[in-house]
């Protein structure tokens, strides 16, 4: 087949019919990263640069500050491979010298390393540079033998790219060169005049050469802004096109007067009395957002809100009320929730908080009984049942509503925008449903201006009254004898324990973009050390999450311990955790797969090892799921980082705030790069270049939001006259962003 002269249509090639001659080395492996065009491939952006310009001596390490990037070319004197982690996970450490000097490199688990290094290697190294004592380290460097060496791998910036089985670094960075003289050069530029010039991006063309191939950091760093940018763009357009289109959508009002308010509140407050045996009125907060989503519910345009409350901040009482009004109003109502255990959850607390008002409660998931769910989809369809809990079940098409008014969506970062649409669909006959998302994921302020633009935003701040506060505490791995003791004081008093084993594959804190990607490379290529697979993560997690499961068998006999991880099966996992919860397991021991909002009002301690692996969010979550009851509740960060450090420094603050909100703000300041673990939930689409808690990104986001606002009309269209953009934002490689498909649909 001829190749297309349209330097367009050549972009959207499979690589296959590319007419490149990196196309047939990258058939499978590119599939596997995700690279199927020309496109993408040239959208196949490094994770990072290896500043090869310069290659040190290892005498000069010695003047070199610790986490600096070092490349080096140096003879191999010895590998020596160590289990650690409880066997789990091997050490490997190199042992190197050159005409200078002497230095060490260590991987940890990268079980190839050792096939691939022998003693008397001639190697270019490229790492972190960390000190030992005296000893120099470079800890999980990237290498490659010196002698497969050509002028696209060192001597320059050099592009470290995610890798998979099958490609190397080598025959990547040779693919791209290919593509970028032949298609990416020539990219046709997408962004009108004017915005490009306000933004100050470079033209698409020279971003994407500088993006690869960097003359130096400065072009690199103007690429990347302008990457940043488009992508910001996108993602802002989308906003503004989606609140646009959706002012001219009609949806039935449900009014609610006062009396009936005053009833729903009152019926409310009565069943969480009865639950938690003292008066509990609502917050304020609670209060006040019932308001704001009785003024949504009363108008002809759908509600689309956002109720971002901590865990624990009560939102399911708020979510109970608009169901209730709903249902009251005749209308039917659906709660959506990402697990099944949390659906049936939700059905218990639902149903009684509903329970005054004689309104009953449907469960639609997977996992009924064929009768069950017979019997589920025709109240549904009849409108018999007014209120409805479930899972992904209830977006198949076979579920239909007799007349759906309002659907809640729990957790809502866990679903896409398209999951969300498909619920709004069942709305019928033109009429969509008010819309209700939580989430429990707290973001700062400024940030929640950019990422959450489309939607109006509700906000429960802090606990409601009777909640016990939950000390928190750091101790160090050799530290832990009083915090087993007391896990089987608390197994005594029947309460329970929840053990976190800490995160493998790249930290939290870590700036690699992609998360953990990519995988071995081959011989010649480069191989790093944070490139573990997703898969592999979730093995080693597992295998991690499995031996110290059995250690803490033997170490807290007789208590009854039990397990999860991501490699059980969703049944395995439920009902592991349903036993937690039951009080037939007094300690839990798992990988993050616990922070799933489930309430165990028994559960009062929690030990999360490795703590500063995780981000501060993600550790604040996990704490979340201790203090649901009335007896006092603990939470132990163990960890190594010394003090003073920003790890610990980080540890310190979780430990010094219960307000998740004020949490992500310290998280942002502790960390101007990277991700912040909150803003990977928060529902936001992948960003790859983009770093809102990067303060300059965040100011191209404002102009990207004015830019979005002046382009898209009243209808949420852009105008007929920038095709290209339109093609770009429609199918080409702003398509995830500008169709809000969030990060983590799991
Ligand atoms: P989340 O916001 O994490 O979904 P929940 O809705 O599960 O939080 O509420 C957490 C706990 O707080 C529940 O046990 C609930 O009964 C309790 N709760 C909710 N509202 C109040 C209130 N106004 N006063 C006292 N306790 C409350
Ligand atoms: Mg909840």
């Amino acid at each position: 087949m001829p190749i297309p002269v349209d330097p367009v249509e050549r972009l959207s090639l499979p690589l296959a019919l590319s007419g490149l001659a990196a196309a047939g080395p990258l058939r499978r492996a590119g599939r596997r990263l995700g690279i199927e065009t020309v496109r993408d491939l040239l959208f196949h952006l490094p994770r990072r640069y290896d500043d090869l310009r310069e290659l040190m001596q290892l005498a000069n390490l010695h003047y070199v500050p610790d986490g600096t990037v070092v490349s080096a070319r140096v003879r191999v004197t010895a590998v020596r491979v160590q289990q650690t982690w409880r066997r789990k996970v091997q050490v490997t450490t190199a042992y190197l010298e050159d005409d200078t000097g002497a230095a060490e490199a260590t991987w940890f688990g990268r079980r190839f390393v050792e096939r691939r290094l022998h003693e008397g290697d001639e190697i270019f190294v490229s790492g972190k540079l960390k000190r030992r004592g005296f000893t120099m380290v470079i800890e999980g460097p990237d290498f490659q033998p010196a002698s497969a060496v050509s002028l696209l791998h060192v001597g320059r910036i050099v592009p470290v790219y995610r890798l998979t089985a099958g490609v190397s670094a080598a025959r990547l960075r040779a693919a791209m060169r290919e593509a970028l003289d032949r298609d990416g050069r020539a990219y046709p530029e997408y962004l009108p005049p004017k915005l490009r010039r306000e933004a100050a991006a470079p033209p698409i063309g020279e971003a994407l050469e500088s993006v690869h191939y960097p003359p130096d950091f400065e072009a690199r760093d103007a690429a990347l802004l302008r990457l940043a940018y488009d992508e910001l763009l996108a993602l802002q357009i989308g906003m503004v096109a989606r609140r646009r289109s959706r002012g001219r959508d009609l949806a039935a009002p449900i009014a609610v007067d006062d009396a009936r308010d005053a009833a729903v509140r009152a019926a409310l407050e009565a069943s969480l009395a009865r639950k938690l045996g003292f008066e509990a009125p609502l917050t304020p907060d609670q209060s006040q957002t019932i308001g704001e989503i009785r003024a949504d519910l009363a108008r002809a345009t759908p509600m689309l809100r956002l109720v971002q409350g901590d865990v624990g901040s009560g939102k399911t009482a708020v979510a109970a009320w608009a169901l209730a009004a709903a249902a009251l109003a005749g209308r039917q109502a659906a709660m959506l929730a990402p697990t099944d255990l949390l659906a049936r959850q939700h059905l218990a607390t639902v149903a009684a908080l509903l329970d005054d008002l004689g309104i009953p409660v449907t469960l639609l998931t997977g996992s009924l009984e064929a009768k069950a769910r017979r019997n589920a989809l025709e109240a549904i369809a009849s409108g018999q049942a007014p209120v409805v809990v479930g899972t992904h079940a209830l977006l198949q098409e076979s579920v239909s509503f007799a007349d759906l008014g309002l659907a809640v969506v729990d957790e809502q970062h866990r679903f896409g925008v398209e999951q969300r649409g498909s619920l709004e669909a069942k709305g019928g006959s033109g009429r969509q449903p008010h819309v209700l998302l939580m989430t429990a994921t707290p973001i700062p302020r400024t940030l929640g201006q950019v990422i959450y633009a489309d939607l109006d935003v509700s906000t429960l701040r802090g606990a409601p009254a009777g909640r016990v506060p939950i000390r928190t505490g750091i101790r160090r791995p050799v530290e832990l004898e009083g915090t087993w003791r007391k896990v089987r004081e608390e197994a005594d008093a029947g309460h329970r324990t929840f053990v976190v084993v800490p995160r493998i594959g790249p930290a939290a804190g870590s700036d690699a973009k992609d998360g953990a990607g990519g995988a071995e490379a081959d011989d010649e290529g480069w191989a790093g050390d944070d490139e573990l697979p997703d898969e592999d993560v979730e093995t080693a997690w597992a295998a991690a999450a499995e031996a110290e499961y059995e250690r803490l068998r033997g170490e807290l006999a007789p208590l009854r311990v039990g397990l999860v991880h991501g490699r059980l099966k969703a049944v395995d996992r439920d009902r592991e955790m349903a036993r937690f919860r039951d009080g037939e397991l007094d300690v839990l021991v798992g990988t993050t797969v616990v922070e799933v909002g489930v309430d165990v009002a028994e559960a009062t301690m929690m030990v999360i090892e490795g703590a500063e692996r995780f981000g501060l969010a993600q550790l604040h979550q996990l704490r979340g799921r201790v203090g649901r009851g009335t007896a006092d509740s603990f939470c132990v960060l163990v960890s190594e980082a010394a003090e003073g450090t920003t790890e610990h420094e980080r540890l310190r603050a979780v430990a010094a705030t219960s307000d998740g909100f004020e949490l992500a703000e310290r998280d942002f300041e502790l960390r101007r790069e990277g991700n912040v673990l909150g803003l990977a939930q928060s529902g936001l689409p992948r960003l790859r270049v983009a770093t809102l808690t990067n303060p300059d990104h965040r100011e191209l986001a404002s102009l990207a939001r004015l830019h979005a606002e002046a382009l898209v009309d009243d209808e949420g269209r852009l105008p007929a006259d920038l095709p290209d953009l339109a093609r770009e934002l429609e199918t080409g490689w702003l398509a995830r962003v500008f169709a809000g498909d969030p990060a983590s649909a799991a």
